[in-house]
């Protein structure tokens, strides 16, 4: 896992734009399948677990173990984060710390914690 600070961009559903810093944690191929291999195992076993409990285990049985493998897939995909991202709100202009996520296909959505706005957080270098 390696973490570096990175210039992103905050922009507002307006289209107003303001530059931020964030911290970008990658990880490598093996720390995503060993991530990935936990969560899956824990499913498993947790059904295990309930497998001895009366009724509660018509459910956990299949739903552990899907969440187990839910939660494995994420983990798979997720190549980095982008967390901690700290600038000004493009909308209020207020001074905000997003907690920020994962970064996956998906365009990385937060809320300002100022105006609850959506804020797209756009990292500006791909290394
Ligand atoms: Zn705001």
């Amino acid at each position: 896992m390696s973490a570096q600070e990175v210039q992103i961009t905050l922009r507002s559903e307006q289209g107003a734009t303001r530059p931020a810093t964030a911290t970008l944690t990658r990880y490598e191929r093996g720390e995503r399948m060993g991530r990935a291999a936990g969560f899956a195992a824990l499913g498993l076993l947790g059904a295990g677990i309930f497998v001895f409990v009366p009724a509660v285990h018509l459910i956990t049985t299949w739903l552990l173990p899907l969440a187990g493998l839910i939660a494995a897939r994420s983990a798979w995909r997720t190549e980095a984060k982008l967390t901690d991202a700290r600038g000004e709100c493009p909308a209020c202009g207020a001074k905000i710390t997003l907690s920020g996520g994962q970064l996956t296909e998906a365009p990385l959505w937060d809320a300002c914690t100022a105006c609850s706005r959506p804020l797209l957080m756009v990292a500006t270098e791909s290394a």
